[in-house]
């Protein structure tokens, strides 16, 4: 029985380590003494047993029942046994949370496969419009390393599950009064996976997917608009035991421009202009998503009109543009200096317009009669 071990001693730890210690002995220890890389008939036997040492003490209520009672679980006969081969337990608690609490059989959908997953990304606007690829880091259930998804134990076997013949659902057949009904059911030796591996995997307990860091780059094509979900096939949770994985779904927020305000596929800007070059015409440098788009305006432009540039909004998805909207801000200037004054004194001449500012008097004229 695995009681007799000291899985302190097997890690390499003080009894009084802390959890970072712990994770960072096993991983020094795993490292050494996995199969792939450390040689001698007893590398796998010590390798299964890092593993099941880190399983206890990772795991503070495994941990402290271990340290009372020296077993990691005392309702049962001692912790994972790993000479018997028997990592069924670990397996079990994946197979319930499936099965939705199996019991009366029935149509009870077992699912195997591996559930989408979302992430969240952030591009700027530029970005939006010209595509980029992001780097996500993410955790997730992935395919388990150390037994390549199997679920079988280093120099361990996967067979098709005799109950099942594999197929992971047992048919039963019951007589009614219709006739002869067929119904299937989770084949409950397998936990519906079809295959029975001997010994489970240490480090899934059997499932063949185990958490993992990982980068995932996502492709973000041009015209993404805020909101918009992009899908990375297979990279969601993996399946149990080499069943198929489930897809990331990358949801996309467009950061808000400086100056450009997107509106579907167009984009908006507001540009200065004075009285002169509203009067008089003029043409306007505009800066855009891709750079300066030379702007023509008509003489006689009032404020809050807008100038349309055809195609150089935002790409869209399916090909071509959005336009470029220019909303004109024509601005009175606050100050002028003699010569102006003097000039828009003529100009007011020849429009006949009465002009000049408000005296003292005025105010007290319109505060004696309010
Ligand atoms: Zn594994």
């Amino acid at each position: 029985m695995s009681a007799t071990k000291d899985y302190y001693d097997i890690l390499g730890v003080e009894r009084q380590a802390t959890e970072d210690q712990i994770k960072k002995a096993f991983r020094r220890k795993a490292r050494e003494t996995h199969p792939d890389v450390a040689a001698g008939p007893d590398a796998e036997e010590r390798f299964k047993e890092i593993n099941e040492a880190y399983e206890v003490l990772s795991d503070s209520s495994k941990r402290a029942n271990y340290d009372r009672f020296g077993t990691a679980d005392p309702s049962t006969s001692g912790y994972g046994g790993a000479e018997t081969g028997d990592f069924f337990g670990g397996f079990e608690d994946i197979f319930s949370v499936f099965m939705g609490g199996m019991g009366g059989g029935g149509a009870q959908r077992v699912r195997t496969e591996g559930r989408d997953m979302t992430a969240q990304v952030a591009v700027t606007l530029l970005e939006a419009a010209k595509g980029v690829e992001k780097v996500i880091d993410l955790t997730r259930d992935a395919p388990c390393p150390t037994c390549h998804a199997s679920g079988a134990a280093p120099g361990g076997t996967s067979k098709p599950c005799p109950d099942c013949n594999g197929t992971g659902q047992r048919r039963t057949q019951r007589r009614t009064i219709l006739g002869v009904m067929e119904s299937s059911t989770p084949c409950q030796r397998c936990g519906a996976t079809g295959t029975i591996v001997d010994p489970p995997c240490p480090e899934c307990g059997g499932s063949g997917r185990s958490r993992q860091r990982e980068k995932v780059t996502v492709s973000i094509p041009a015209g993404i608009a805020d909101g918009m979900r992009v899908r990375v096939p297979d990279m969601g949770e993996a399946g149990l035991r080499g069943a198929p994985a489930g897809d990331l779904l990358v949801e996309v927020s467009v950061l808000v421009h400086e100056y450009l305000h997107r509106e579907g596929d167009d984009l908006h800007a507001m540009m200065p202009l004075d009285i002169v070059q509203a009067s008089l015409g003029t043409t306007l440098n505009v800066p855009g998503l891709f750079g300066d788009e030379e702007v023509c305006v008509n003489a006689g432009v009032q404020n809050g009109d807008t100038v349309r540039v055809k195609g150089k909004g935002m790409p869209r998805l399916r090909g071509g543009a959005g336009d470029l909207i220019v909303h004109l801000n024509v601005q009175v200037p606050r100050k002028l200096n003699k010569r102006q004054r003097e000039l828009l004194g003529e100009l007011a001449e020849t429009f006949g317009s009465k002009t000049g500012t408000c005296t003292p008097l005025h105010k007290i004229k319109d505060w004696l009669t309010g």
